[in-house]
């Protein structure tokens, strides 16, 4: 279904490497088939008679590309960055679910039978075989290297799972005022970035999903949880920290799902019961009755906690205190963003908090323990966002498959509704981002050009990426003058931000109240 072009070959002609992922997201999208068609069939029911567009869409996917090195691959079945083939999987799921027209690239040779060069500027220039490109960074430095493709283009999606702040994506500020990393630069509208928790409103939210339970599931989980029971996060032993690990094993059984090959078993302590890397369905088996998933600050931002959760675990995780940015940590170094990560997945921090998930300061074994022994006390069901449901992802999608107007396009009516719009001025030294949340809502930079019309005695406009702002001393106001700088993200210790905020709904929140 998925590969419905002959010109296309199928995946016993694919490199070896291809394959295995490719397996993955097969296993998972067969896995969660019904799940999906439940919950097609309940937003169908919701949306009835809303006229929605059958789109013509690429999918190129350039990290598993053999021309971008593969990098992936050779790792999946050995614990690699699986979170990127989930959210892939769910990607192409939920643009097929909703009834799009979808062809798949999985090399250069692909993408250029795909688009013919010298087409796909912004206005389009001939007629183009597709109404939108989903891809990544890698994707996007292929079409720029084979096709010369122009980057301002309305029809192309980056999945980008950390995300890519404006000051870093526009190319002649980033290059004059330091923000220019190997991967950002490209002038595309931010929107046009979908991360993979919604942590960048400048940014779109694209998401994956959880796999939900049924009630008997629900049942046999209350009946089988083993409360002193706890799965450790990481599947490499490299991310685990052994002194914790000896307190947590007085009071509970410790399981891990650490890579191994039989010559070379992985250097874990011998109290923990290591099962190697499993299968995504065994993985689920082992978490539904675990009472506590736990994480010792590495992957960042990955699935797994969600799946935990899901399952009726409590997380566990550490507060990093200062936070986890580019501008202090090599993880993060040279990605387009200043975003700072308060803990290893802000997210669940943010948005779920207690009971199912615990953040605290690793560094004091004493606050660790207290939250060990918290946790054995505490009863918790399993609970899923509604965002990460496979009716929530389909929910929001419609809108990504919207065009996303270039900013030298005149823009249709406003979306989200501007009834929904909150202004707020920041105190010094703090983001719209900041802003917004801190009075429960979040920052819509769709807003942005309604509110940059300011009054006010002295009014200047400049290209400056936290414009529309006052001066703290000078009680100057400042006007945005380039569109592509509109940002949610940016904080300047002179300056306070005017801030377009809105409200959201619960579990959802890329829409808003209105937006449905
Ligand atoms: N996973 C798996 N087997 C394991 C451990 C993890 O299939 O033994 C899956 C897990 O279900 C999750 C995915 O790997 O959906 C990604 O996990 P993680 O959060 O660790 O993110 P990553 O660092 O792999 O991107």
């Amino acid at each position: 279904a998925w590969r419905n072009q002959s010109s296309h070959p199928t995946t016993s002609s694919l490199p070896k490497r291809q394959v295995k992922s490719l397996s993955f997201m097969r296993r998972r999208m067969r896995r969660l088939t019904a799940q999906w068609a439940a919950a097609a069939r309940r937003l169908d029911e919701r949306l009835r008679g809303q006229y929605r567009e059958q789109k013509r869409i690429l999918v190129h996917v350039g990290f598993l590309t053999e021309e971008s090195g593969d990098v992936f691959s050779p790792k999946v079945l050995k614990g690699g960055p699986l979170g990127e083939m989930v959210q892939w999987a769910d990607i192409l799921t939920t643009l097929h679910v909703l009834g799009h027209n979808l062809k798949i690239s999985l090399s250069v040779k692909e993408l250029s039978l795909g688009i013919p060069p010298g087409r796909g500027s912004c206005p389009l220039t001939g007629p183009l075989p597709f109404d939108l490109i989903y891809t990544d960074y890698h994707g996007l430095q292929q079409m720029k290297q084979h096709m010369g493709l122009s980057f301002r283009q309305c029809h192309i999606r980056v999945i980008d799972t950390f995300g890519t702040e404006p000051a870093y994506n526009n190319e002649e500020y980033s290059t004059l005022h330091g923000y220019r990393t190997n991967w950002g630069y490209w002038n595309l509208n931010c929107k046009q970035y979908m991360t993979m928790f919604p942590h960048t409103p400048d940014n779109s939210f694209m998401g994956f999903v959880t796999e939900e339970l049924n009630q008997t599931e629900r049942f046999k989980i209350k009946r089988d949880k083993v409360n002193n029971m706890a799965v450790v996060y990481g599947k490499e032993a490299s991310m685990w920290k052994e002194k914790l690990l000896t307190i947590l094993h007085h009071y509970m059984d410790i399981h891990g799902t650490v890579y191994y090959e039989a010559q070379r078993p992985p250097e874990v302590p011998a109290f923990v019961r290591n099962h190697g890397l499993l299968p995504q369905q065994e993985l689920q088996q082992l978490l539904r009755k675990a009472k506590l998933f736990l994480g010792f600050g590495f992957p960042y931002e990955g699935p797994a906690p969600l799946e935990a959760i899901a399952n009726g675990c409590v997380f566990l995780q550490p507060k990093f205190s200062p936070p986890h940015s580019s501008l202090n940590h090599e993880f993060f170094r040279g990605k387009p963003t200043s975003r700072e990560v308060s803990s290893q997945h802000p997210y669940t921090e943010q948005y779920i908090g207690k009971p199912h998930v615990i953040t605290v300061d690793f560094n004091s074994s004493q606050e660790f323990e207290t939250a060990v022994q918290d946790i054995l006390k505490e009863k918790v069901e399993p609970f899923i966002p509604y965002e990460y449901t496979c009716e929530g992802m389909l929910e929001r999608r419609p809108n990504s498959t919207a065009l996303i107007w270039a900013p030298n396009i005149t823009a249709p009516a406003c979306w989200p509704p501007l009834s929904a719009l909150r202004l707020f001025l920041s105190t010094e030294a703090s983001s719209c981002v900041k802003t917004c949340r801190d009075s429960g809502l979040i920052c819509e930079p769709a807003y942005f050009p309604f509110i940059n019309n300011m009054e006010c005695e002295s009014l200047e406009a400049e290209k400056n990426h936290v414009f529309p702002a006052v001066h703290v001393d000078r009680r100057e106001c400042f006007q945005q003058k380039e569109p592509l700088l509109f940002s949610c993200a940016g904080v300047s210790a002179k300056h306070q931000r005017l801030c377009p905020c809105r409200d959201y709904l619960h579990g959802q929140v890329a829409l808003c109240r209105d937006c449905l």
